[in-house]
């Protein structure tokens, strides 16, 4: 027989009962939504346990990395323009970084407690794809750092004049 003490027990000790090791996916409706299956069809297996899976990339693997030429920072999953050369810079983590992202609407953020660790997660507003987390020792004059994956984007160069 199970008693309310066991009951209530249980419960509140829920939240914490899971071993927190991978980050929960962003929760809600998002504007571009598909299957797992087709999201991993159209995005390949790297691409999709980053923004599907919440998966971190290899520091230091990424072409756009070293990406420097004017243009926009599109999220892979969607198209959604997400950042801009403009706010790009060298943050010497290995991840391509931002002070900004391009607007406020691009990007939704979530509380990620995985491997003990409170984070803030960093996914495109449209898909829900996982980008990666913003950090507050960035520099001026947003004083911030978003930490993206290359993996999660594409890279439109500016068209030349
Ligand atoms: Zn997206």
């Amino acid at each position: 027989m199970i008693d309310r003490r066991t009951l209530f027990v249980g419960a509140a000790a829920l939240p914490f009962a899971a071993p927190a090791l991978a980050a929960a996916p962003p929760s809600g409706r998002f504007a571009v939504s598909f299957t797992p299956a087709q999201w991993q069809q159209k995005l390949g297996k790297d691409a999709y346990a980053v923004l599907r899976e919440q998966a971190t990339e290899r520091p230091f693997t990424s072409p756009l990395n070293k990406e420097k030429r004017a243009g926009t920072f599109t999220c892979r999953g969607c198209g959604q323009p997400l950042f801009s050369s403009a706010h790009k810079f060298e943050s010497g983590t290995g991840w391509p970084s931002f002070w900004q992202p391009i607007s406020k609407a691009a990007i939704g953020t979530n509380v990620d407690r995985s491997y003990f660790m409170v984070r803030t997660e960093v996914h495109c507003s449209r898909c829900g794809g996982h980008q990666g987390h913003m950090f507050d020792d960035g520099p001026k004059p947003t004083g911030l750092r978003y930490c993206i994956n290359g993996l999660a984007l594409a890279f439109v160069p500016a068209k030349a004049a």
